[in-house]
């Protein structure tokens, strides 16, 4: 990447900034679609969030009104295929995400065949997006569902990293230990949601325990030096969605978002779109958000960028 990313954020040329290589580390991809083709896929609008929400019964309410006619497996894959075409059509050339691993119970067919399916989009879609495919599991699943789940989809040897999602109050984390030994065990990348919702002990505690990688959001750790600290020393990357956490209300504004304290403090961070869908704002949107708002400077956001494209 040469210096003409920055200019493209100097001159808020959205078209270069969208030809530039990116990375989407953090889509939850059955929610990462863009919202203009999906309405044209299924003949209902679906317009991105207009008001800030303040707790995530809020956000279900809004995915389930606006979303809730989507809820059968064809429209579910579908979201899914509309997750790499906006990824494609935004210049990202290294998108991970996947599908939770109950859902081959929705779908009513196996993790193998499940697996075939998605394989077959990102080949038709967008073969040339590095895909990095994950599991997500949900903050609420029991232990023994979640062990019972997942091994089909080890047993693939396809998977490359893991996530935990959902509300971050509903088990302490210390519950998911095992199945992220097990993740560890096959080689995957180990990656949990943390300090949204939570505070920035939260974030440390999420690390140690589960011996993450690296966190989605993690924004709360701006709340502490010593946990900031603890990041930048164990190296670990930062996934955060800025609009998300302004329109979830986890963060004031774009102008004042923690990803500026993250940075200072020698975080490695990265900035993604968390669901498209929900947010309206592509990664491209997000470069530019964050640049206009006068939060990063186009320079840090080149090293932003380049944060994401490789995991060294
Ligand atoms: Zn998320």
């Amino acid at each position: 990447m040469d210096s003409s990313f920055q200019e493209a954020l100097r001159a808020s040329d959205f078209d270069a900034i969208r030809r530039f290589p990116k990375s989407d580390l953090h889509n939850h991809v059955v929610g990462g679609g863009n919202p203009a083709w999906v309405s044209m896929k299924t003949n209902v609008r679906i317009d991105p969030l207009q008001r800030k929400l303040t707790s995530m019964a809020e956000m279900h309410a809004w995915a389930e009104e606006h979303l809730g006619h989507l809820n059968s497996p064809d429209n579910r894959l579908l979201l899914i295929e509309a997750a790499f075409v906006q990824a494609a059509s935004d210049g990202v050339t290294r998108l991970e995400g996947g599908e939770d691993i109950w859902a081959p119970r929705f779908y009513k067919f196996p993790a193998a065949a499940l697996t075939e399916r998605l394989k077959q989009i990102h080949s038709r879609v967008a073969p040339d997006i590095e895909w990095i495919p994950q599991l997500g599991m949900s903050r609420h699943c029991l232990f023994r569902d979640l062990d019972r789940w997942i091994r089909p989809f080890l047993e693939l040897g396809f998977y490359r990293t893991i996530d935990l999602s959902g509300n971050e109050f509903a088990q302490p984390i210390e519950k998911f230990k095992p199945i992220y030994r097990l993740a560890k065990e096959h080689g995957l990348g180990l990656k949990a949601h943390a300090g949204e919702w939570g505070d920035a002990d939260s974030v440390r505690r999420a690390v140690e325990e589960l011996e993450l990688d690296e966190v989605q959001h993690g924004i709360a750790a701006a709340e502490s030096p010593a946990v900031m600290r603890f990041l930048a020393d164990s190296r670990i990357r930062l996934n955060v969605c800025p609009t998300s956490n302004v329109m979830l209300s986890r963060a004031e504004s774009l102008a004042s978002h923690p990803i500026r304290k993250l940075y200072d403090a020698g975080i490695k961070v990265t900035i993604n779109t968390d669901d498209m869908l929900m947010f309206g704002q592509s990664v491209s949107d997000e470069f530019l958000n964050i640049y206009r708002a006068g939060c990063l400077t186009a320079d840090e956001l080149e090293q932003v960028c380049r944060n994401g494209l490789s995991d060294d």
